[in-house]
Order: C-alpha cells, then structure tokens, then sequence
C-alpha cells in the first residue's frame, strides 16, 4: 500500500513537472506540412451558411475547445507528448474536421485551442467567451439548459463510488452516513450525493485526481462521480474498487454559449453520423474499453441494469 501511494505521489511530481514543460493551454507547436498545396485544401473546405458560427470558426481559422487536462479517460494532456488525448478531446478533433475539412483531417489540432476547465469552471468559461465549446464530462441537465445550449447527447454513464479495496464498510450510496466523499465543486456529483444522502461530509475539490490522492491519504473515506471516471481512477490505483450501482442518470453533452446561430445543429449532425458509421464506437474501444473492459456501438446504451 505505502510503496504504491510513494509511487502515485512520485508520478503526480513528474508530471506536474512535465506538464509545466508544456507550456501553455495549447497542444504541441504543429509545424506546417510542408507537401500542403493550397489551392487544393481552400477547395477542400466546406461550405457553411455565412450567418453560421460554424462559418465564423472556419473564417477565424480556430475552434477554442475547452477540456480537462487530468480526467482520464476523456481529457487529459498528456505530460510526455504535451497533447491533449481522451475520448472527449476526439470527438472534439471530428468537429475540427467538418469545419476545416481536408486540412482539418491532416492535422485536427493545427486548427483547436485548447482552454484548460475544471467542473466549476466550464459554464463561465463559455459565458466569458474563451471557448467555442465545453467538452468535458458535461451533464446535460435543467439547470444548466438555463445558462448554456447544449449538443445531442453523445455519452451516457452514471454517478457511482469509489473507496479503498481493503474498505469493507462502504458498498452503497447509504453506506456513506457519517463519511467523507470526495467530488469536484461545481459538478452534478456533489449535488447528487448531497440529495442521495444529506448525512455524508463533502471534501470538494477542483478534480478527480486529487479526490484519488485525499482517498490514498485517508482525508476522504470514498470518491464518488461518474463511473466512467472512476474507471479512469482504478486503472492509476489498483488499490481501489467501484461499488455499488448507479444512483443517477449522466448524458453528456457539448456545452455551446447560447446564441451561436445554427451550432447546435450543426454538431449534432456531426455526433449523428459518428454514432452510425461506427467512429463513435472506434472511439469508445480506443479510450474506454482499456478502462471498462465493456464495448459500446452509441451513448443510447445506457449500461447495465442496476450494474
Ligand atoms: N458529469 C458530471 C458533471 O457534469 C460529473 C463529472 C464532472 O465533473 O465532469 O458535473
């Protein structure tokens, strides 16, 4: 236990080191291809609505994607490459594509910023204009409808909870009376455990990450979020396990500023022709079945029954 906990801690420095290296928000400085023929890849855009925010984007030359950096297996920059990888960061780089077409295709990245966000940074983030677009685990839900639009849904987990493996006491979410459960601020998580059980302790931080290091240190009896993130926890503490089944519903969705005319639609289209020509599932199988062990063809699968 001690000698695993030494390790994570030393990993956790080298990458903070390693992720200082990398500078800024921005992937890895993309150097032009030099075999590129511009006349082509000019006929090779596609062509938008000119009142469209798909044609602003376009005309800018930039899709500003805002997206963790520490949430395996969905958006992570990784500390080696200094570029961001996860399943949300490819999606996002299909989006590049069917706006920047032929070009976009050849290097998705040369046409992204990424905007690092936390959970409680996401929503101000797209009202305070620094992104184009939020994908980052992001629930769709009610409240939230009230401040940003949001895509189709084009992910589906639930919330469920994490704690050490040697835990014997914790197996469900009433299990948690009297014992501190990790979360990140701002997320639906921290507002699912306060409804599911009014007598759990809250340690609210920025990310799942550190909740992971507060569990190994014994400052939080149990992490709880969505299950596909704690999958991403297991696999860098194999001292932990995931218990007891879901105890809420959480379609994902790419948060947009509202306003932005025809968007909406126009990524919607995007996710509709992932999910049917099998990208979507070619992505799944990428980055969350190594965490899963599961395969999943489109969000609609809503996962096991009472798993
Ligand atoms: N999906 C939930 C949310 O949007 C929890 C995970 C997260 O914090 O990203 O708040």
């Amino acid at each position: 236990m001690r000698s695993i906990l030494v390790r994570i801690t030393a990993l956790g420095a080298a990458v903070a080191v390693l992720a200082a290296a990398c500078g800024g928000g921005g992937g890895a400085p993309t150097q032009p291809s030099p075999t590129a023929a511009p006349a082509a890849t000019a006929a090779a855009k596609p062509k938008f609505e000119l009142a469209s925010y798909q044609y602003a984007i376009q005309t800018k030359g930039k899709l500003k994607v805002g997206t963790r950096e520490d949430n395996v297996p969905f958006g992570l920059k990784n500390p080696a490459t200094c570029k961001f990888e996860g399943f949300d960061v490819d999606v996002v780089r299909e989006f590049a594509i069917a706006i920047f077409g032929a070009e976009g295709k050849a290097d998705p990245d040369k046409f992204i910023e990424y905007v690092p966000v936390v959970s409680a940074t996401r929503i101000p983030t797209l009202k305070d204009n620094k992104a184009d677009i939020v994908a980052a685990t992001f629930t769709v839900n009610e409240e939230r409808l009230k401040e940003i639009d949001f895509s189709t849904v084009y992910f589906r987990t639930g919330q469920k909870i994490l704690v050490k493996k040697s835990d014997t006491t914790i197996k469900e979410v009433a299990d948690l009376k009297g014992k501190t459960v990790c979360t990140a601020k701002g997320s639906t998580s921290e507002k699912n455990i306060a409804a599911k059980n009014k007598d759990a302790k809250l340690l609210l931080l920025d990310s799942y990450p550190p909740c992971l290091i507060a569990l190994q240190q014994g400052q939080a009896d149990a992490v709880s979020t969505d299950e596909t993130i704690l999958f991403g926890l297991v696999k860098q503490d194999p001292n932990t396990k995931i218990v007891g089944g879901y105890f809420s519903d959480e379609p994902y969705g790419i948060g947009i500023a509202k306003g932005r005319t025809g968007f909406a639609p126009f990524l919607n289209k995007v996710i509709a022709d992932m999910i049917a020509d099998g990208r979507w599932a070619a992505l799944y199988k990428k980055h969350i079945t190594p965490v899963s062990g599961d395969v999943k063809d489109g969000p609609h699968d809503k996962g096991r029954p009472g798993g």
